[in-house]
Formats: structure tokens, C-alpha cells, sequence
């Protein structure tokens, strides 16, 4: 991360929100809206209807007020808006890179703090949101890791992220056929997901229901550092593509990088990749492997490597470490990755190097936690001054 590189701040600073006091209807699966619903007296012969009206609202138009529901009757939108909420994490700060990744920095209710990264590719864009504020676990490399576990999102925190950055990119309006600016969601923020796995699952529903969002499950990736009991049921329950924080090939190595190897080591989580439902060779998982130097970044590693991956359709995504003020580590030279990476595919993986994004702003991988706590601490300084 240089600081030197161009950025473009854009602070956008939003007052502190009233207590919500009305239930969000932004999160609530379809059965939940319905029952929700019937509960604010919409009879049980219109619910169905209704339900599937209010979310094309929310889903498909990003409505943010129940007077635009515009095919609702004025006094049944008058009903709903007794009733009910429609919010949004609130966006504190928006930072744009030089390289078009745009980092916002959410506040949900509590006054916690999470990010989403939106990373604009030719290709695709890909919007990388947090699972929980914090992370209980404390992968050494990971400086989210370094920050307690505040508390979980809820699915309308996790499906927010998706909301507030399609209101940003102004993507309500697009036209059937028009290219999808938010066309992949990555579950890579903070936190870890299969620690929030029904949260995760009832946002991914929504995300993925065909009257709203609509985005495939294929470009869904959910990514684990190994919470080998819930991976199977994240396979059944949300049938998305499956990342594993792999990053060693010892258990030596691992339980010292990944400390929950040494509750699930990498045997277990082996098997537990290849009995995961619907794998595939059109949908294989990601092995993601942070280059340490001198760590885990030898030719010995990479042989190992794909023999415990062996007979797992897969694919090797190599990190090139992205640091942070005081981390233990050092990013291996890139002639180490190109040999690393060269190992593994002349074994028949592919192994993208994953180019590190936004990094003047603090936004690449395993990066997230600093900016907050910058940005907390400039704040309790501003106060300090007054
Ligand atoms: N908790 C989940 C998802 C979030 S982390 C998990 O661990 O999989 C997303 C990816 O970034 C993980 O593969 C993680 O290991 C990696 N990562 C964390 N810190 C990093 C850093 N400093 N440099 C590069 N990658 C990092
Ligand atoms: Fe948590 Fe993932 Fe960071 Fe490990 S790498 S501390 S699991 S966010």
C-alpha cells in the first residue's frame, strides 16, 4: 500500500439514524415478509400477491420509500409504512481508488462498523461484503483478525451491503439485457460466514431470488477458513461456489496461520471438500493461499499442495500477502509466486495470481480492519480537540 498513489476521497458523512423502532422488512425472507404481512392486517387471500409486489419494490427498484410502490393502493402503502421500515446500513465514508475499487465503510445499528469492497473488473464486478463485525478467529496474516468479534450481521445488514452499493453505482435502473455493474457478490469482508451460517444463507436466498436480485449461485462465492461441520450444509442450504482459506500444507504450518486447524485440521477439511454437494468440474472450489514469504511459499509447499488437493475439482487463487502497520509477515517476491504458481499448473490447476485491489485506500484482502480503526480513531481525535 502506497500512500503516494492518487485517491480520490469522498466523505460522505450521514447523521446518526433515530432508534429504529418499526421491524425492517429489508432481510425478511419471502415466508417472513408474508407473515409479516398478514400480521400488519393484509388478508391471507392477497398475501401472496402483496408479498411478491413489495419485493419487486425492494429487490428489483431499490425503493426506499413506500410511496414509490406506485401499483400499491395509497392507503394500503399508508399500512405499510405504519408498520414497517425500509433501512439500510448508512454510508459513513465512500473512498474510490485509482483503480475504479470503491470502499465504503457501513454503520449498522449499535454504531458497528463493517466495509464492502465493490472491485470493477472488464469482465464483471464484484462486490466483497463482511459476514460479522470483527472475526473470532485470528488468522495471524489477517488484520480483521486482530479485531474482537462485535456481534453477527443479520441478513438485512448482509443483503444491505449489495443494496447500498447498488444505490451507489446507481444500478436500479438498469434494462433488461444491460451489463450488471454488481454481477458477483464475494463473502471475503470481515468476519467469518459459516460462524453466521443462517444469516448468510437467508441474505444469499434473497440475492439470489429471481424476482429481485437475481444473481446466480455460481456467482455467489462464499469463502470459509475451515468450519469443516458447516461446509456441507452451506453447500445444501445456499449452493454456492465454495472458497477454502487454505494457505498452508502442513498442519504445523497451518495451525500456526489458521488457528482453527488445530480444531479441524487439513485432513478433515480435505474430506470435507471433496463430499461437498454439487462440486463439479464446471463448478470447482477455490483454494485461496496467501503468499507468506519464506512461510509457506516453496517449491515443497507447492508440490504439497496439489497432492492433498488431489481428485478435488479445484483452482488455486494465490494471494500476494497485502500488509498491514505491524504484521508478522512479508509478501513473497513475485518470482517465488510465478515459480509457486508454475508447479501448480503444470499439475493441471489453474492458479490466478489475484491482483491486489484498491490497495491505496486500505481495501485488498485481509486489510479491512485498519481503515475502520483509523477512521475511529481520526473521530475520537476530532473529539478530543473540541
Ligand atoms: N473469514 C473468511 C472470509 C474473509 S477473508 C476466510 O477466512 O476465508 C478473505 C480472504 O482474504 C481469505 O482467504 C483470507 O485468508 C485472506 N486474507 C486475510 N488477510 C490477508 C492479507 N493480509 N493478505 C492477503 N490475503 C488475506
Ligand atoms: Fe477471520 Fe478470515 Fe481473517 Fe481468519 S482470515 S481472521 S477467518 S476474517
Amino acid at each position: 500500500m502506497s500512500a503516494s498513489l492518487p485517491i480520490t476521497p469522498d466523505v460522505l458523512t450521514v447523521p446518526r439514524k433515530e432508534t429504529v423502532t418499526r421491524p425492517n422488512l429489508i432481510g425478511l425472507t419471502r415466508e417472513r415478509l408474508r407473515d409479516a404481512l398478514i400480521e400488519a392486517g393484509t388478508s391471507e387471500k392477497q398475501v401472496k400477491m402483496r408479498a411478491g409486489q413489495v419485493w419487486q419494490w425492494l429487490y428489483q427498484k431499490g425503493v426506499r420509500d413506500f410511496d414509490e410502490m406506485t401499483n400499491l393502493a395509497k392507503p394500503y402503502r399508508a399500512l405499510l409504512a405504519e408498520n414497517f421500515e425500509i433501512t439500510r446500513p448508512d454510508v459513513v465514508t465512500r473512498q474510490i481508488s485509482s483503480d475504479g475499487t470503491r470502499k465504503y465503510l457501513l454503520r449498522i445499528a449499535g454504531g458497528h462498523e463493517v466495509e464492502a469492497v465493490y472491485i470493477p473488473e472488464e469482465d464483471r464486478g464484484t462486490l466483497c461484503i463482511s459476514s460479522q463485525v470483527g472475526c473470532t478467529l485470528t488468522c495471524s496474516f489477517c488484520h480483521t483478525g486482530t479485531q474482537k468479534l462485535v456481534r453477527n450481521l443479520t441478513p438485512a445488514e448482509i443483503v444491505g451491503q449489495i443494496l447500498v452499493a447498488r444505490d451507489d453505482l446507481d444500478e436500479w435502473a438498469l434494462a433488461p439485457g444491460d451489463k450488471r455493474l454488481v454481477s458477483n457478490i464475494v463473502l471475503m469482508g470481515m468476519g467469518e460466514p459459516l460462524y453466521n451460517t443462517d444469516n448468510v444463507r437467508d441474505a444469499m436466498k434473497i440475492a439470489m431470488d429471481n424476482e429481485g436480485i437475481s444473481l446466480s449461485r455460481r456467482r455467489i462465492t462464499l469463502s470459509t477458513s475451515g468450519v469443516v461441520p458447516e461446509i456441507a450444509r452451506a453447500g445444501d442450504e445456499i449452493g454456492c461456489m465454495l472458497a477454502i482459506s487454505f494457505h498452508a500444507t502442513t498442519d504445523e504450518v497451518r495451525d500456526k496461520l489458521v488457528p482453527i486447524n488445530k480444531r479441524w485440521n487439513i485432513e478433515a477439511l480435505i474430506k470435507a471438500c471433496h463430499d461437498y454437494p454439487r462440486l463439479s468440474n464446471s463448478e470447482r472450489i477455490t483454494f485461496e493461499y496467501v503468499m507468506l514469504k519464506g512461510v509457506n511459499d516453496s517449491d515443497a509447499d507447492a508440490r504439497r499442495l496439489v497432492k492433498l488437493i488431489a481428485g478435488i475439482p479445484a483452482k488455486i487463487n494465490l494471494i500476494p500477502f497485502n500488509p498491514w502497520p505491524g504484521a508478522p509477515y512479508e509478501r513473497s517476491d513475485w518470482d517465488r509466486i510465478e515459480a509457486f504458481s508454475d508447479i501448480v499448473n503444470k499439475a493441471g490447476y489453474a492458479s490466478p495470481v489475484r491482483t491486489p485491489r484498491g490497495e491505496d485506500i486500505m481495501a485488498a484482502c485481509g486489510q479491512l480492519k485498519s481503515a475502520t480503526e483509523r477512521a475511529r480513531k481520526s473521530r475520537a481525535q476530532i473529539e478530543a480537540e473540541l
